[in-house]
Parts: C-alpha cells; sequence; structure tokens
C-alpha cells in the first residue's frame, strides 16, 4: 500500500498525484438538483401518436410517464381532502377517551387528531395552492427556521418545465398532499457545504450532456392502419421466469432476455388477416354482455371472424361486473368475517396456522387475477363509497406495498409498446374493460383508449386478435422492460461505494474484518455487469480515499486532512470498473483491517465522508454503504449525545426523537437528487443518535441497520447477524435511480406516505435505489362519492434500472370492491394491514407531537373501531367486549404495539434501540413488520406429523401457534418464538431429557451451551423435524432469522419474555386488563 498525505487542502506537493483543478470543481455535471434526465420522458412529436395525449411535462413529474392528473381536469382547481381544514393544535390532545384523539375525522368534531397530522408546519392551514402539481422555485429562497426540513414547499402553478434547482422538499417519509399544507418557504436549492464557496459551480452546459439527449421517440405506427405484427416465437416477447425466492436467479433472468424491438411492418400477420381490416363496429350494448353461452369460444389459431358477437369479450373487468354479483358475493363472504365474538371470554383467538389476509368480495373471474396481498394490499378490502361512510367506520383507509419483493414468478414483457391510458397514464391491466377488440376502457379515469395494433397480436399464445389475453392484461404483477422513450440518458451503471470508519473505537470491534472478508467472498455476486463501478473510502479524524486505478501494481491511499472543505483528490481513480480493477480491490479488502487496527484516532469526521461521497458518487449515482460506530465528532454533522440513560425509564416523554441537525436530512435529499442511496450500518456500544444519523437514508430511500453493542468476540451471536445481513445485502438484486407512483381510480385519493424516499410531486416517489426487502405505506381518503362504481382499482408502478442496465417498468394493480353499508367495510377489514397502517401513522406522531399523544391515539384506534362497530352494525345489543370476528385480533396487535420497543414506556429503553425500531416499523414489508409486532410462538418438544406440510418431500411440522403468554409456557417444554429477523428456542429447565439428547445433543440441562446458535444435525426422528420445521420459518423470509437457544440464566431470556404481550408487566397493562379499559371506553 502506499501512503500518500495530505495535510492540508490543497493538496502538498509531496503528492504525486494530480491534484490539479482542485479550486475547479471536481469535474462533477454541477449540481443539477433534483431534475434526473433518465426520469424525464421524451418529447413527444405531434400527432396523433398514441403516448402523445398528454402535453410535455416537466421533469420531476414525468416518470413513469407525464403526471397524471388523477381527477380534476388541467386547469380545474385542486380539490380539497377531507379533513384538511384543521386548525394546527395538535399538540394539546386530551386524555384517551373515546373520538378524541382518533386518528379519524369526526364529523362532528373537526378536531385536530384527524389523519393529516404528518410532518406539518406549525401554522394556520392557507388555502390551497393553485395548482396540484409540486414545482421547483426557480430561485433561492432562505432556509425556513429550526425545522427547515419539516416545511413543505413553495406551491407554485405548473410551470416550471427546464431542469432548475433542486425540487424543494415536498416531505419526506410522511408526506401530506400539497393541497392540504399552505404554501411556505422552501429550502435553499442549494446547500453550500462550505459557507463563501460556489457549490459545485454551474452545470457544465445548459442541458443534459451530448450523451444525454433525448433518443427521439419512436415513430410507430400507432393509431394507423398498419399491418399486424409478425409471427414471434412462442415466448419471447414474454417470459415467465420460474425460479424459487433467490434474488440472483431473477438477477441473471435479467441477463438472458431478448428485448423484442416493433415488428418489421411489411411482415404478414399470424393468421393472414387483411391488412388494416377495421373491426366491425358493435350493437349496442355490447359492452356491458357476457359471452353469449351459445357462441362456442374462438380458437386462438382460427381466422380472425368478423361477426360482432363472437368476440370472446374477457372475462374481467368492471364493465362486466354486474350489481347483483357483486351483491351476492358481497353476502356469501360476511358470516364467518362478521360473526361476533365477545372478547372477554374467548380466551385464544389467535389463528392455529398463520393469518390470511381477507380475500376481496369480488367475483371469482376478477380475484384470480387480483394482486397478491404479499405485495400490494389495503387496509380495507371492500372500499367504503363515502368518505362520510369511512368516518363512521372509524377504521384508517390505507395501502401497504412490498413493491420490489423477490418473486418466485414474475412474467417480464419487452415490448415496443407499452400500453397505457392516453389519459391518466394507467398502464393496461387486468381490470380495463374492452369495449370491443379496438377500444379499452381505463379503470382509473374511464376514458376509452384505442389498442394499438401492437397489441393485438399475443405473443403467449402467438395469436391475433385477441388483445384481452395478453399477458398484461393477464397479471396484476408484471414487469416491462421499458424502450428508449423511457430514458433520456443511457441507464446508469451499478456502482458501489464503501464507507468505513476506521477511527480505533471501530476497529476495537473487529467489524472491518466482517466487511472485507464478506465482501471478498461476495464480490462476485455484487449485481451487475461489465459496467459496474466500485470504490471505497475510510475515515478517522481524516478521509483516506483509494486509487485503484487498473494497472496499479497496488492500490494508493490518498489521506485528506482538510475535512472543512473536502475534495477529491484524483476524482478519475477513486471510483474504478469492478472487472478491470478487481485484484487491486482484492488487495484493498485484504490489507485493510490491518492498516488501521493500531490507530489510537478516536474522532470521527462522518459528515465530511459523507460529503465525498457524495461528491464521488454524484455524477453516476449509486449505493453507498456506510460502516459507523460511534457519534460522530468531528467537521459537518458532528453531534453531541442526547440521551440521559438515568431518564430512560422515568422519563414521563421521550425527548429527542426528531433529529438534531438538518445536515444529514439536507445532504440525503442532495444525493437523492443525484440517484444517491444511502445504506447506514450502525455498529455501537454506546448512543449513536440513530435519529440525526438515520435521516441520511431515510430521505436517500436506503436503510438503516443497527448493531447494539456489537463486536466480533464478545458478541458472537450479533456478529453472525451482521454476516447474514451482509451477505443478503450485497447480493440481493437492486434496482437503480427509481421512481414509484401510485395511481387509484377517479375519486380516491393518496395523502400521506411512509417508508424511506423522497416524494417528488404529489403521487410520485423517488427512490435512487430500491431492494427487495423495503416496504412502502401510504394513506388514503374518498375526495368524491364512488357511487356509481362497482370496484376501484390502485395501480403502483416502479420505474427503476436494473443492475444489468436495462430500465424496467414493474407494475401492480390490485382491484377492490366499492361498498355502501358499514358492515361490509367491516367485513373486510384487514386487521394486519391496519396495524401495520398505524403503527407508521404512530411513529410520525411520536415525532410530530409526543410518545404519549402516539401512544392513546393507538388506543383509540381500537376503542373508535369496536365502538362504531357495536352501535352502527350490531343489531342485537349484548353484554360483553364485542368484535367482528375479523378484527379479533385488533385489540392485541395495538396492545403488542404498545409495549413493542418503539412505544413502550415504563421499562428502560435505549433511545437508539426506540429510534431503531421505529425505522423497522416505517420501512418494512408488513409480513416482517407483524412477526416483530407480534412473534409466533410454538411448542418444539412435542412436534408431531399430525397435519404437517410436504414440501419438495420434505416433511415440515406445523405445531399450533400459541398465545404471548408466560401461562403457555411449561418448564418441561421448549418454545420456539419466531420474531422475525431473530428466533428464539427457550429451553425450561425440566425440559424433557428427550429433546435434551435427540435434539440439542447434549446430556442434560446444565450441559446446555449458553450461546448456542445452530441446531445440531442429529440423525434422529425428534432433530429432523426440528431442523425441517426452523428451516421451513426461515425460508418464509429472504434473510436469515438467527436461532439463539436460551436457558433461563441467560442474558437474552429478557427479550424473550418482553415479547409476552399479553402479560403484565411493571408498567403495562396486561392483554385482559387492556380489554377492559378499552370495554370501559366504549360504554362510556
Ligand atoms: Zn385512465
Amino acid at each position: 500500500m502506499t501512503l500518500y498525505k495530505h495535510p492540508s487542502n490543497p493538496g502538498p506537493s509531496q503528492n504525486p498525484f494530480p491534484m490539479q483543478q482542485v479550486s475547479q470543481g471536481y469535474s462533477m455535471p454541477g449540481q443539477l438538483g433534483y431534475h434526473n434526465p433518465v426520469l424525464a420522458k421524451a418529447p413527444m412529436p405531434p400527432g396523433p401518436v398514441l403516448y402523445n395525449a398528454v402535453p410535455p411535462a416537466s421533469p420531476y413529474q414525468s416518470a413513469p410517464g407525464p403526471h397524471m392528473p388523477v381527477r380534476p381536469p388541467v386547469g380545474a382547481p385542486p380539490p380539497m381532502q377531507p379533513g384538511q381544514t384543521i386548525p394546527a393544535s395538535q399538540n394539546s390532545v386530551p386524555p384517551p377517551t373515546a373520538s378524541t384523539n382518533s386518528y379519524y375525522p369526526d364529523a362532528q368534531n373537526p378536531s385536530p387528531s384527524s389523519w393529516n397530522y404528518g410532518v406539518r408546519p406549525p401554522m394556520g392551514m392557507g388555502t390551497p395552492p393553485p395548482g396540484n402539481h409540486v414545482t421547483s422555485s426557480p430561485s433561492p429562497v432562505p432556509n425556513p427556521p429550526s425545522q427547515g426540513f419539516s416545511a413543505a414547499p413553495t406551491l407554485t402553478p405548473n410551470t416550471a418545465t427546464t431542469p432548475g434547482p433542486p425540487l424543494p422538499p415536498s416531505s419526506y417519509n410522511s408526506w401530506t398532499q400539497p393541497g392540504s399544507v399552505p404554501p411556505m418557504n422552501a429550502m435553499s436549492p442549494q446547500t453550500p457545504y462550505q459557507p463563501g464557496r460556489p457549490p459545485y459551480g454551474p452545470p457544465p452546459t445548459a442541458g443534459p450532456p451530448p450523451g444525454m439527449r433525448p433518443t427521439p421517440p419512436p415513430t410507430g405506427p400507432h393509431g394507423t392502419a398498419t399491418p399486424p405484427p409478425p409471427m414471434a416465437p412462442q415466448n419471447e416477447g414474454v417470459r415467465q421466469t420460474h425460479t424459487p425466492t433467490n434474488s440472483q436467479a431473477l438477477n441473471s433472468s435479467e441477463a438472458g432476455g431478448r428485448i423484442i424491438t416493433d415488428p418489421p411492418s411489411s411482415q404478414p400477420g399470424p393468421v393472414g388477416r387483411p391488412i388494416g381490416h377495421g373491426y366491425p363496429s358493435l350493437p349496442p350494448g355490447y359492452q356491458n354482455m357476457a359471452q353469449p353461452p351459445n357462441v362456442p369460444p374462438m380458437h386462438p389459431t382460427q381466422p380472425y371472424s368478423s361477426g360482432p358477437a363472437a368476440y370472446p369479450q374477457p372475462p374481467m373487468g368492471a364493465a362486466q361486473l354486474s350489481p347483483s354479483m357483486a351483491a351476492m358475493s358481497m353476502q356469501a363472504q360476511t358470516p364467518d368475517s362478521l360473526r361476533v365474538v365477545n372478547l372477554l371470554q374467548e380466551r385464544n383467538l389467535l389463528p392455529p396456522t398463520p393469518y390470511q389476509p381477507p380475500t376481496p368480495c369480488l367475483p371469482q373471474d376478477l380475484q384470480r387475477v387480483n394482486c397478491s396481498p404479499d405485495v400490494f394490499c389495503s387496509t380495507l378490502t371492500s372500499i367504503p363509497q363515502t368518505q362520510a361512510l369511512l368516518n363512521k367506520a372509524k377504521l384508517p383507509l390505507g395501502l401497504l406495498l412490498h413493491p420490489f419483493k423477490d418473486l418466485s414468478q414474475l412474467p417480464v414483457v419487452t415490448s415496443s409498446t407499452i400500453v397505457r391510458c392516453r389519459s391518466c397514464r394507467t398502464y393496461i391491466n387486468p381490470f380495463v374493460s374492452f369495449l370491443d377488440q379496438r377500444r379499452w376502457k381505463c379503470n382509473l379515469c374511464y376514458r376509452v383508449n384505442d389498442v394499438p395494433e401492437e397489441f393485438m397480436y399475443n405473443p403467449v399464445s402467438r395469436s391475433y386478435g385477441e388483445p384481452h389475453k395478453r399477458p398484461e392484461v393477464q397479471n396484476a404483477t408484471i414487469e416491462f422492460i421499458a424502450p428508449s422513450e423511457y430514458m433520456l440518458r443511457p441507464p446508469q451503471p451499478a456502482v458501489y461505494l464503501f464507507v468505513l470508519d476506521v477511527s480505533h473505537n471501530a476497529m476495537q470491534t473487529g467489524y472491518v474484518d466482517v466487511v472485507c472478508q464478506s465482501l471478498l467472498e461476495n464480490l462476485n455476486s455484487l449485481p451487475g455487469d461489465t459496467r459496474t463501478k466500485i470504490g471505497f473510502i475510510t475515515f478517522d479524524s481524516t478521509i483516506h480515499f483509494y486509487n485503484l486505478q487498473e494497472g496499479l501494481s497496488q492500490p494508493q491511499m490518498l489521506i485528506v486532512s482538510d475535512i472543512e472543505d473536502i475534495f477529491l483528490p484524483t476524482p478519475d481513480s477513486l471510483l474504478v470498473n469492478f472487472n478491470e480493477s478487481k485484484e487491486l480491490v482484492g488487495d484493498l479488502l485484504k490489507s485493510l483491517p490491518q492498516m488501521f487496527s493500531k490507530t489510537m484516532e478516536t474522532q470521527s469526521a462522518l459528515g465530511p465522508a459523507l460529503q465525498a461521497a457524495f461528491k464521488l458518487l454524484s455524477p453516476t449515482g449509486g449505493r453507498v454503504s456506510v460502516f459507523q460506530s460511534q457519534l460522530p465528532t468531528m467537521g459537518v454533522g458532528a453531534l453531541k449525545s442526547r440521551e440521559d440513560p438515568n431518564q430512560r425509564a422515568s422519563a414521563k416523554e421521550i425527548q429527542h426523537l426528531s433529529p438534531a441537525t438538518d445536515f444529514y436530512k439536507k445532504l440525503a435529499l442532495d444525493c437523492s437528487g443525484q440517484q444517491v442511496a444511502v445504506d447506514l450500518f450502525m455498529l455501537t456500544s454506546q448512543y449513536c443518535d440513530l435519529a440525526s444519523l438515520g435521516c441520511i437514508s431515510r430521505y436517500s430511500a436506503g436503510t438503516v441497520y443497527y448493531y447494539p453493542s456489537y463486536h466480533n468476540e464478545h458478541n458472537p451471536a450479533q456478529t453472525e447477524r451482521f454476516q447474514k445481513d451482509l451477505k443478503r445485502y450485497l447480493t440481493r438484486k437492486i434496482g437503480f435511480e427509481a421512481v414509484m407512483r401510485i395511481r387509484c381510480t377517479k375519486g380516491l385519493s393518496i395523502h400521506t406516505f411512509h417508508g424511506n424516499f423522497f416524494v417528488r410531486s404529489t403521487d410520485l416517489l423517488s427512490l435512487p435505489n430500491v431492494n427487495p426487502d423495503a416496504g412502502f405505506a401510504v394513506q388514503m381518503s374518498i375526495e368524491e362519492n364512488l357511487v356509481d362504481m362497482q370496484v376501484v382499482s390502485f395501480q403502483a408502478a416502479l420505474l427503476y434500472t436494473s443492475s444489468k442496465g436495462e430500465r424496467r417498468i414493474r407494475v401492480h394493480t390490485m382491484c377492490l370492491p366499492v361498498v355502501n353499508s358499514l358492515s361490509d367495510i367491516f367485513a373486510g377489514a384487514d386487521v394486519q394491514a391496519i396495524t401495520g397502517l398505524l403503527a407508521s401513522m404512530a411513529v410520525d406522531r411520536s415525532v410530530t407531537a409526543s410518545l404519549s399523544d402516539a401512544r392513546d391515539a393507538m388506543t383509540n384506534a381500537v376503542i373508535d373501531s369496536l365502538s362504531s362497530y357495536r352501535t352502527s352494525v350490531l343489531t342485537i345489543q349484548q353484554p360483553g367486549l364485542l368484535s367482528p370476528n375479523c378484527l379479533r385480533l385488533f385489540p392485541l396487535y395495538i396492545l403488542a404495539l404498545l409495549k413493542q420497543r418503539a412505544f413502550r414506556t415504563g421499562t428502560s429503553t435505549r433511545l437508539d434501540d426506540r429510534v431503531f425500531a421505529m425505522c423497522q416499523l416505517k420501512s418494512q414489508p408488513l409480513a416482517y413488520l407483524m412477526l416483530m409486532i407480534h412473534p409466533a410462538l410454538y411448542r418444539l418438544d412435542d412436534l408431531t406429523d399430525e397435519g404437517a406440510l410436504n414440501v419438495n418431500d420434505r416433511t415440515i411440522p406445523q405445531p399450533r401457534v400459541l398465545q404471548l403468554s408466560v401461562e403457555k409456557l411449561s418448564r418441561e417444554g421448549a418454545f420456539l418464538m419466531d420474531a422475525g429477523s431473530v428466533i428464539y428456542l427457550w429451553v425450561g429447565k425440566s425440559c424433557n431429557p428427550q429433546f435434551l439428547t435427540q435434539v440439542l445433543g447434549v446430556p442434560n440441562y446444565p450441559a446446555l451451551p449458553q450461546n448456542l446458535t445452530q441446531l445440531p444435525e442429529l440423525d434422529t426422528a425428534e432433530s429432523t423435524r426440528t431442523r425441517a420445521f426452523v428451516g421451513w420459518l426461515r425460508e418464509q423470509r429472504p434473510f436469515y432469522p438467527l436461532l439463539h437457544v436460551i436457558k433461563d440464566e441467560s442474558q437474552l431470556k429478557a427479550n424473550f419474555m418482553q415479547n409476552m404481550v399479553e402479560d403484565r408487566t411493571e408498567s403495562a397493562l396486561s392483554y385482559y386488563e387492556f380489554l377492559l379499559h378499552v370495554q370501559q371506553q366504549i360504554s362510556k
């Protein structure tokens, strides 16, 4: 390793590296603000081209397509949302009584405790903005006071169309629709890191660089009489990837795809149909006709028939759903979900097997093609017809998404024409209706669109004239490989930058060895292609860069000690092509752990290191992985400890849940603008202010990982978890420069988002990176009555660049019935989705109001909904605490949340532990979230094969899920608790000796080791059975939950016992007491 040291900036003479141009910027393309050319849609040519219906939009709104004017036609005044004219006196909330601190708008009492409590400026609700679009303010404006970034953006009419300064943050993790937020000062669009120094200089050119010019849109044959596409080989246009849940397999499938270009128009159609043959007009009323029963179905290869009635109407689409059908299916399902349960009497309400979400009451043919609830679900699977009805139900309405989930089966379409609604840009989906073969009606805005000629050919069946059989219309989850019009510059390469804390503190933990070892093992599995770039930065009180340029005999280290004025010493050789410099990268990873092993430097300049990372990645975008072991002490972003351990248990209110500085949030927004996401790995033994540091990931769409008490030797369990997490992290699928837009049927409105992202415009989330383990939630309201609708639809479109450099769009569409009775709303309630959404909302409220406020609001959610059920749904009054069967777990889940690390009081909870739990509640997919909130408990010492599953010739025992109560435990048994990211196996003192010998491989209880994390592979039936069950649990999730075998004297026993949420603790009610409290409040 060659070492060159810079004692100060600009570099001293002993540095042989070209240090010129230091004062002239870093050959960065300037601060282009938040405009990303990739995201902007190419301008459209004039003429009646399919995609030309919407005028070129501002770059901020243009992806995945031009902004969707969801409801009002352009120019119409933005509709106000219910609950938006609420005075901002949210902080003074009365004690928990029904309907006071509720999340729901109350008709009689338009109180502050309604939905839009997100991060809102503490000022009166002013007039709504003139436009529904967020655009940037062209000139810098002063920073708002103290809570700079919690401000809403300046809202101006939709005029800005040029890449201007950064879009002011319209908010971030919790975001309220601009319509509800008064105009106010936005942040300064340029964030000068060094006062008095021009921030990076102007962009090199006025527009995008030459290589980033818009690709001319295809002058396709849309809408004109063109010949049908040629016969294509089977499945050429559509690939079904059948792989196990395995991100690598999915990655490799990306490479195999062949992009089908537009078929040459001169080739004949597959069925010899005359070119340009028009479709005959249809008889009136055709669109609602079901297929006449006596008409034989059209054979795929049958020549096109011109008889109007012969067109086989797809058995789906809103237009086909008759009211009677809807009513019938509605009633068929109500009994069990609405069965009255007296919670005080029925002791065990847990389903014996894992929870199944309710099935929406749709006709079978619609439900058959509906989106999987694992990917996209709603808190209410029956949507109320009006906001008034929703208010009356006192249940939250929102969507939960796991948009980039690893899927074992994902249809991928490579087509030159992606069919979308000309008006609202919705992607064609299973819930549109075909008026005839040539026209389809959008299920979101009801516009009638033409079916483009290319869409008439079905690459799956290789037949012509059956647009409704195309994969786009048969799959609610589908991925498109985007044609060139979805990009203005080549998709970015996969870029990975690793930033490592190498201060004394960090080196003591030994984590650098694990990171380097893990990287060496997994480097070749990093998603990417020949363009993949990689780089490394280490830091303590100075910043160390590594020249890894191909051709060097060894890596060169360059130290920049002037952390006040960070610059890149050799900008071109710090981020290198991975394939070309693989050896140097390997050399560096092998030597890094030793290089700093003797360091005595205790300071940490994390802020400057992050600035350096941002500068390095700004030209390309990419992923920054930061490893940090302590509170940053030097340079920008330095922090002081804010936690007083003595106050932990006694403090009435939890302080310091919000960041101490704006620095990390500002930098994250800059990163977001340059398509850079920052993942933060905290490996600490002491307080490190996650509330402040976490902002770097939250607003850049990164992830926070947290390993308290990390030490390679002293805490092997934590080390193993870190290793497993790293492996998953390094090898899982990744999407770059992504945006996600959620659309919904006219009349519904999205108003608050939860997750890690930046909100670019009203419904567009900016995600510099997207990963398969990220979840999102949105709150919704009903703006216009849905009286004429049988069903409504929701569509999430995620546009991203794959690690192989393909621009792809993953689209999920969900269809739900509309109902007009309270009982139907209750019947369709998804208690887990409701709990998940409330958890996110409560995190926001903890930060914007207070923890006790959030706790009250959660309790009131239970009180209000059960109260509404009792007074408005139940016809026969009876004593007890009554719940519909589908909500029977609601009080239990809320009690579990109240006892969760994020929200609990009374016990000593470290502030960082609490903040991390809050991060997880907001950014995890629902499935993982629920195990974290309410773990699953099983008895393991008496496993049998009764009722076992058979998976790939393996017998998987299915023990019953037990209540989380000590009364379910016994000293004679062994109990497994699945808490999502960790699995505990508690072994009782008098445990069945058979279990000890046959499963754990020890002769007796005292012989059981303290830190056992593996089940020995014994050749016994009991061992096989137990390992099969644990293995099966692990297979249910993409990461690897560690197993901890716990004895009575184990330290981890406290963690295990804290999850016994049904039991009373010093400071928290037992489940039964909680039920009594709820009942009291209801009967008040
Ligand atoms: Zn539409």
